[in-house]
């Protein structure tokens, strides 16, 4: 495995990219409502990004016949990861995560939100905010002298003190100029295991949390990841440089947030960049 440590310069390429990301999702806030398609949403980050002067991260992502072909990852209630933006309208009461990409000067950004269209279920705004909980109890993890494991053993405790399934099969990852590095962040795991944590390793924490089972299909389209019990799957991503005392995250939900009437969690844990 080939980790690469983050110099302050490259961390600045990525700062640019993960702010560039950030505000994407920030433009996206706007129109994820009731009547609104996936496409259309799809259509508005593109051309916020290449009117930034950056390319989308995803589109053309992959190899041979299975190649992405969006901006974004639009994966709706059951879907778990990697839907595909099409024609399908969001209906009250869906949940909506929302992963995007970036490259900026060949540094690459990726975040992800989960979004409540209209109003929710108590129980999907319950698997939000614990989801939500948990990638910030990641978060405070990745600092140097702790271990992958540290991460993983924090998220998978808050998920499944609740009861929802952390799934296995898709993790996070380490990030720079290629959107997924070494070494893989799962969001299970146990304190005290797995590879040391260094000053300036540059890592995607996203929890991928399910109301039900961990369990989870692929699609015959390749890409689109589904629970196994068709319950619903939230989705929430950052980007964290390892630190000393502090991680310090590189993308910030606050764009979302502020364009957000209701948030569909209470914020428990203050997290800002820096
Ligand atoms: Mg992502
Ligand atoms: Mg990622």
């Amino acid at each position: 495995m080939m980790v690469h440590l983050k110099s302050e310069r490259e961390i600045e390429h990525l700062r640019a990219a993960a702010d560039l990301v950030s505000r994407t999702l920030g433009e996206v806030a706007r129109y994820v409502e009731p009547g609104v398609t996936t496409r259309e949403l799809d259509r508005v980050a593109e051309s916020f990004i290449t009117s930034q002067g950056a390319v989308p991260g995803f589109k053309g992502y992959g190899k041979g016949d299975i190649v992405f072909p969006a901006t974004l990852c639009t994966s709706i209630n059951d879907q778990v990861v990697h839907g595909i933006p099409g024609e399908i309208e969001l209906v009250s009461g869906d949940l909506v995560s929302i992963d995007c990409g970036v490259v900026l000067d060949g540094y690459y950004g990726d975040s992800a939100y989960t979004f409540a269209a209209g109003s929710i279920s108590e129980a999907d705004a319950a698997l939000c905010c614990t989801t939500y909980e948990s990638l910030n109890m990641g978060v405070l993890k990745a600092i140097t002298g702790n271990r992958l494991g540290d991460i993983g053993a924090a998220i998978q405790a808050v998920c499944e003190a609740d009861g929802f399934g952390v799934v296995r099969e898709l993790v996070g990852h380490g990030i720079g100029r290629s959107l997924h590095e070494d070494p893989q962040v799962p969001n299970f795991g146990r304190h005290g295991e797995g590879r040391k944590l260094k000053s300036g390793l540059t890592i995607c924490i996203e929890p991928m949390i399910n109301r039900g089972g961990y369990g989870v299909r692929t699609e015959s389209d390749g890409w689109t990841v589904r629970t196994a019990d068709g319950l619903p799957s939230a989705h929430y991503e950052h980007m964290v440089v390892v630190r000393q005392g502090n991680p310090e995250v590189l993308t910030t939900f606050s764009y979302i947030e502020d364009v957000l009437s209701e948030l569909p969690y209470q914020m428990t844990t203050e997290l800002e960049n820096g």
